[in-house]
C-alpha cells in the first residue's frame, strides 16, 4: 500500500488566522510546527496501518512549508510547485490518500481562512459547488484513488460529508469565525489523527471507502469577485463569460477540467478595484 497525504495549512490543529499560514507573519514558525505535527501523526498511522511507501505533498502556498529534518523519516517530502496539480503531487503513484489539514470552500461561515484557492472566486463542478476537498478528491477518483481522511475544522467535516459520507474526519479544532479557532493541543490532536488514519486504512481495506467520480464531460463554472477577472479567464480557448462575473468551460473530463480552472485563475489577474 502507498500513500499520499496531502498537506494545506488553512486547517492544521492551532491555525487561527493568516498570522499562522503567510511567511512573513508573527506565528508563521508555530505554523509549521505545527504543521509537521499533524502530518507525522498522519504518517505514523499510514505506518502502522502497512504503508509500504508514504508521500507527502506539501499543499499550502508555493509548497515550501514542512522542514524534511522535522518529518517522520519513513516519508517522503513532495515540495515545490510539481505540475499540473501542485497540491496532490504524486496522486497517480498511490493506492490511496489522505488530506491533512484542508479548509472549507469560499463562504462557508464558521469556517478558518475558508477560500477556494483564492478568496476571489466560487467554482462549481458539474453544477456541484466545490473547494478545494471536492476539486482534489475528484482528480484522485479519476485515478481510482480514493480520499479516505481529512483533517481540519468542523465546516470542513460537514463539506466532505456531502460528497464521501463514508470517509473519516478528524477534526482537530472548531471555528468560531473566519479567524478564530477553539483548537485541541497538539499532543491530543496527534493521537486523534493517528487513530484515524489507521481506522479510515482498515476501512479502505474492507472496501467500505471509494473513490469518488463526476461525469463526463465536466463542466467548470467559475464567478470571480469583479468582471474584469472574468473577462481575463475568458481568453481561455473554448471559454465563454457567461454574465459579467462569471465564466464556463466545458471539458472531456476532470483533469482537463482543473486544468481550465488552474489556467483561469493564471489569467484573472484583475487589480482589486
Ligand atoms: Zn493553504
Amino acid at each position: 500500500m502507498d500513500v499520499l497525504i496531502s498537506v494545506d495549512m488553512e486547517g492544521i490543529t492551532g491555525v487561527a488566522d493568516r498570522s499562522f499560514v503567510l511567511e512573513d507573519q508573527l506565528n508563521y514558525s508555530l505554523g509549521q510546527t505545527l504543521m509537521e505535527s499533524d502530518v507525522n501523526a498522519a504518517i505514523e498511522g499510514a505506518l502502522e496501518a502497512g504503508a509500504k511507501t508514504v508521500y507527502v505533498t506539501d499543499a499550502h502556498n508555493a509548497g515550501h512549508n514542512l522542514r524534511l529534518t522535522n518529518l517522520h523519516p519513513e516519508a517522503q517530502l513532495v515540495t515545490g510547485s510539481a505540475r499540473p496539480f501542485p497540491m496532490i503531487a504524486g496522486y497517480e503513484k498511490v493506492d490511496v490518500a489522505m488530506f491533512v489539514g484542508y479548509h472549507a470552500r469560499l463562504g462557508t461561515s464558521q469556517a478558518v481562512l475558508d477560500h477556494t484557492y483564492t478568496s476571489r472566486l466560487r467554482l462549481w463542478i458539474n453544477g456541484t459547488e466545490a473547494g478545494e476537498s471536492y476539486m482534489n478528491s475528484l482528480l484522485c477518483g479519476h485515478k481510482g484513488v480514493p480520499v479516505v481522511l481529512y483533517t481540519g475544522d468542523q465546516a470542513l467535516a460537514n463539506e466532505v460529508n456531502s460528497f464521501s459520507p463514508a470517509a473519516y474526519n478528524a477534526v482537530v479544532k472548531s471555528s468560531w469565525g473566519r479567524s478564530a479557532t477553539a483548537s485541541l493541543h497538539p499532543t491530543k490532536s496527534r493521537e486523534l489523527i493517528k487513530e484515524k488514519a489507521i481506522e479510515a486504512l482498515k476501512a479502505w481495506q474492507n472496501g467500505d471507502i471509494k473513490p469518488i467520480k463526476t461525469t463526463n464531460p465536466v463542466e467548470i463554472k467559475v464567478e470571480f469577485i469583479i468582471s474584469e477577472m472574468a473577462e481575463q479567464a475568458a481568453v481561455l480557448p473554448g471559454a465563454k463569460q457567461l454574465d459579467p462575473r462569471t465564466v464556463i468551460s466545458v471539458q472531456p473530463d476532470i483533469e482537463m477540467g482543473i486544468r481550465a480552472f488552474l489556467s483561469m485563475i493564471a489569467l484573472a489577474k484583475a487589480p482589486l478595484f
